[in-house]
């Protein structure tokens, strides 16, 4: 992602009621920043949002959280509800690292990640989105029966995590190297940003599920 400084961007954010601030505080208390029992699904790393927007305007019944560590991008995100109402969407603007801090036990019913950044020095390994460290976070707040759903362009990252997410004592439930050509996984796709870029590349799009 191509960061530009957005004046007054940490400001919009603080103001906005679709963001949450201070996320610790409403640890273990998520249903009641959405009023109902509805599940709880969240993308860590959202951009600037269209993926997360869509699935909130097509599920009303369904409560998402989107988690972005910039406030240039996020503000992009709140800019596309300024017109809409969507109770069932928030955001929040933190480092995924600290999930474990801002959401306790099986609160989230399932996770998002969407071309999350590669790191691709050896080194930086355990900050890939897909590493054992945060599947390990992911463990304590997913629910037991919950899932990740994955998608990246990215080969050896997809690679990577074929291979990591079974180290972690997850199981891949399904995956494919060519989600737009494999009819049954792309069935109800909702394209991000990076998605519709990179496909419109050429670039073939890679996914997986995983489960405990
Ligand atoms: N999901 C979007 C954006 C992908 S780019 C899409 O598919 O179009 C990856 C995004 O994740 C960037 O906006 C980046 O700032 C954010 N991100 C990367 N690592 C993160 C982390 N550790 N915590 C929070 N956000 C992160």
């Amino acid at each position: 992602m191509r960061l530009r400084n957005v004046p007054g961007s940490r400001e919009a954010i603080a103001e906005s009621s679709m963001t949450v601030n201070e996320p610790e505080k409403r640890k273990g208390k998520w249903k009641e920043v959405f009023g109902n029992d509805n599940p709880i699904r969240i993308e860590i790393g959202m951009g600037k949002g269209n993926f997360i927007i869509k699935l909130a305007q097509d599920n009303p019944t369904v409560n998402y959280i989107g988690i972005e560590k910039y406030s240039s991008v996020l503000v992009r995100a709140l800019e596309k509800c300024a017109e809409e109402e969507l109770p069932n969407l928030k955001f929040i603007r933190m480092e995924a690292e600290y999930i474990c801090d801002v959401f306790a036990e099986n609160e989230v019913d399932r996770i998002y990640l969407n071309f999350s950044d590669p790191w691709p020095k050896d080194r930086h390994a355990k900050r890939r989105l897909t590493s054992k460290q945060f599947f390990e976070r992911y463990d304590v707040i997913l629910k037991k029966n919950g899932i990740v759903e994955f998608k990246t362009d990215n080969d050896l990252l997809f690679q990577f995590s074929l291979e990591q997410i079974p180290e972690a004592g997850w199981q891949i439930e399904n995956y494919t190297w060519d989600l737009h050509h494999d009819t049954a996984m792309f069935k109800g796709n909702v394209m991000t940003e990076y998605e519709a870029k990179f496909s419109a590349m050429g670039n073939p799009i890679h996914k997986l599920i995983a489960k405990r």
